[in-house]
């Protein structure tokens, strides 16, 4: 079901569950057909030299890749979206499709940690330069454009510390220097934060999390603007990174649902997050939609909702403490990643940061809220923070 842009509005739990796909287009079934596909024949040898035809080869989309990307777009409000074999695959393939040897690139300091490394490593071997700009730096950011800055590459909220940013401050900084402007919105989601229609140009998703929201998917997609559509597809056919059709077909099946977990993770972790404020222990949470969080008023001018990802300082203490924590929780899973229907709890390194570097006064540990009962995890958070008041 596709709805013909200016024509009626549907609610976004609608289009969730009928986005990408016409049950008439493949003999009614609900799901679209799980296509695995390398050739594809061509009825005749004129048409296999003119490739006049929707589908030619399995690396250039499927009707399976073709229904989630389809899906993605109508969330995203873009000209295009491809998917890739992992979140990280999402973040490295726009940034090659963009950058070339002698550019300047702009990365916000709290960028999700495997994407600094690819920028410190294999972009700056490949001769781009790469520098970090503080996350609440907003307009600003226009002291750091140089005449070849070619991207800006933002995260908002930042990486295990949820600092805020002006997406629209800096997308108007880097559209008047003719820079590209590309925002990994995992966090968010579409559901939560559109960045096109803030001015962003590519919008990029780990689908491994809420997308696909059961922790047995890997996958990425990226979805691009008029503007930056046609670089963006030409770089993932010369990349060949397409994603295998039982991962996109496990992604679009977890869309179906995403609004209703969404809404269960938010409410659940705003109340965690809103008692831990209150517990001995703890010296402060870091989730922006509460009050106390510095970022709070431009998350309420630009997003829609929050999901159940955050972070709580603990007051004081080290390594010692943080483990004390963490292994004393009997429902919190120890382990990367999140998006997925259970909870997760991890001690965060922030070592990496340079420009925004600070001392947060105590072990920073970031909770993932699933599905559970908050009661239960409530307890489980209280007999972690009695564990590390006693080690
Ligand atoms: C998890 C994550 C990624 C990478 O996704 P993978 O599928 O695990 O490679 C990228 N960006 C952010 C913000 C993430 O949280």
């Amino acid at each position: 079901m596709n709805v013909p842009p200016g024509k009626k509005k549907i609610g976004i739990n609608t289009q969730l569950a009928h986005g990408g796909y016409d049950p008439r287009d493949y003999h009614g079934f609900v799901n679209p057909p799980v296509v695995h596909a390398s050739t594809v024949l061509f009825p005749d040898a004129q048409t296999m030299k003119t490739r006049n035809q929707k589908y030619t080869y399995g690396t250039r989309g499927t009707p399976t890749s073709d229904a989630l990307c389809a899906a993605v777009d109508a969330l995203e409000g873009s000209a295009g979206t491809i998917a890739v074999p992992s979140g990280l695959a999402a973040v490295t393939v726009p940034l090659l499709a963009f950058l070339s040897a002698g550019d300047h690139a702009l990365f916000v300091d709290s960028i999700y940690f495997p994407t600094r490394r690819f920028a410190d490593s294999m972009l700056t071997r490949l001769g781009v330069e790469v520098e970090y700009y503080p996350p609440e730096m907003g307009e600003d950011i226009a002291s750091l454009i140089k005449p070849n800055t070619r991207v800006v590459f933002m995260e908002a909220p930042g990486s295990n510390t949820f600092e805020m940013q002006d997406v629209p401050a800096i997308v108007a900084a880097a559209r008047a220097a003719g820079a590209v402007t590309m925002l990994d919105n995992t966090w968010a989601t579409p559901l939560y934060f559109k960045p096109l229609d803030h001015g962003v140009d590519i919008s990029i998703h780990a689908a491994t999390k809420y997308p696909g929201g059961h922790s047995d998917v890997l996958l990425g997609t990226v979805s691009a603007n008029e503007r930056c559509w046609e670089r963006l597809w030409d770089t993932y056919l010369t990349l060949g990174t397409c994603a295998g059709p039982d991962d996109v077909y496990q992604v679009l099946r977890g869309l179906r649902t995403m609004g209703v977990r969404l809404e269960k993770h938010q409410a659940s972790a705003l109340e965690i997050a809103s008692w831990l404020e209150t517990q001995p222990g703890v010296k402060s949470v870091l989730h922006p939609a509460l009050e106390s969080h510095p970022g709070h008023a431009i998350w309420k001018r630009d997003f829609r909702g929050a999901s159940g990802l955050f972070s709580f300082v603990m007051d004081g203490g080290g390594e010692p403490q943080a483990h004390a924590f963490l292994d004393a929780l009997e429902i919190f899973g120890l382990g990367a990643s999140w998006g997925g229907y259970e909870s997760l709890a991890v001690h965060v390194s922030l070592g990496d940061r340079t420009v925004s570097a600070r001392d947060y006064g105590g072990p920073v540990i970031r909770l993932q809220i699933g599905l559970e009962d908050t009661s239960d995890l409530m307890e489980d958070i209280a007999r972690g923070l009695v564990a590390a008041s006693r080690a």
